[in-house]
């Protein structure tokens, strides 16, 4: 309802945060010139609000002509004054914009008005698998499994294109019935060269690899399969495992590989030891995309890569 939803949006607002400073008008206007020379306006409705991130505001949006509802994501011209945000922006269209499979948030275009850049994605109506999480508490294992794979498959196919993630977490897992999307690339990398590391820290405090954390040699696609580790343990825990009170003491934790298994949970074995492996404090010891599909979490409820176990064997929660 719009009373939740503005409640919703009260709630969000006291994170102050950059994206405070967009004012998204009710009409907008995206003016397209055509191959033949001729300027065309396409006017978007904006709807119901979806949710803010570190810069962005999120609308469902109709096109007035088709009736197309799709997202727009928000960014207000005043805070790509800011390099950073710039450099997140720019970093976004060109990832994003490059990529295309099921299990990632389709990126259609983007746009620009007087005040703001309008990205255009697919609309998913169900918000993220943090929603879900915070909601059910815990996933029974055969649904983190299904999330899991489906995260897999979205994933396999951006390392196959040379793109690492490094922002991987269970709020830019989307889901749309019940299908994951990964989203928000605004601090993805694409590897110009085989081998090529990274070194700019960069990720979300609880899910990020220690090797960002501390290390002289970079980081390269172990680092999203860490953050896999993170989410099966948060979808199946409900928090996830190096979270304290502050960032700092959380850090400490990942670099000393500080996790539990709470005494009281019921959780199998077989997903245990796949956190664990995925969890190895050295990059190259955590299993390979291929290895986790044939890991025994997985190969309990799903084949390999796209298995039709992913859509159709059962259909297990309602967001
Ligand atoms: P930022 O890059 O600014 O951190 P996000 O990409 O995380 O922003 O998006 C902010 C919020 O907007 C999300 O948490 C979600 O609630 C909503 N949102 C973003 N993209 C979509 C989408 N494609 N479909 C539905 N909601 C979305």
């Amino acid at each position: 309802t719009e009373h939740s939803e503005r409640r919703n949006e009260h709630r969000q607002k006291s994170r102050s945060r950059a994206s405070e400073s967009v004012t998204c008008p009710s009409t907008i206007f995206e003016v397209v010139q055509g191959l033949d020379g001729i300027t065309r306006t396409t006017a978007h409705t904006r709807q119901r609000y979806l949710g803010k991130g570190g810069f962005s505001v999120c609308y469902a949006i109709e096109d007035q002509h088709t009736g197309d509802i799709l997202a727009g994501k928000v960014v207000s011209k005043i805070i790509l004054e800011k390099p950073r945000s710039r450099a997140k922006l720019e970093t976004e269209i060109l990832i994003h914009g490059a990529v295309r499979h099921r299990n990632i948030v389709r990126f259609w275009r983007c746009f620009e008005d007087e005040n703001n850049v309008y990205m255009i994605l697919e609309l998913c109506k169900n918000q993220t698998l943090a929603e879900l999480v915070k909601r059910k508490k815990r996933l029974p294992e055969p649904v983190a499994a299904r999330y899991l794979h489906q995260t897999l498959d979205g994933l396999r196919y951006l390392h196959s294109k040379h793109v690492i993630h490094r922002d991987l977490k269970l709020g830019n897992l989307f889901l749309d019935d019940e299908t994951v999307k990964i989203g928000d690339f605004g601090l993805a990398c694409q590897l110009e060269y085989e081998g090529q590391r990274k070194n700019t820290m960069c990720g979300t405090p609880n899910y990020i690899a220690p090797e960002v954390l501390g290390s002289s040699v970079g980081h390269s696609y172990e680092v999203d399969i860490w953050s896999l580790g993170v989410i099966l343990y948060a979808m199946l825990i409900g928090r996830p495992p190096f979270e304290t009170s502050d960032v700092k003491s959380t850090y400490r934790r990942i670099k000393a590989n500080a996790y539990k298994f709470p005494e009281d949970t019921s959780i199998s074995a077989e997903a245990q030891d796949l956190i664990r492996a995925t969890l190895s404090a050295n990059p190259a010891d955590r299993p390979t995309i291929t290895e986790f599909y044939a890991h025994p979490f997985l190969q309990r409820y799903y084949g390999g890569p796209g298995s039709p176990g992913t859509n159709h064997r059962f259909s297990p929660m309602k967001p």
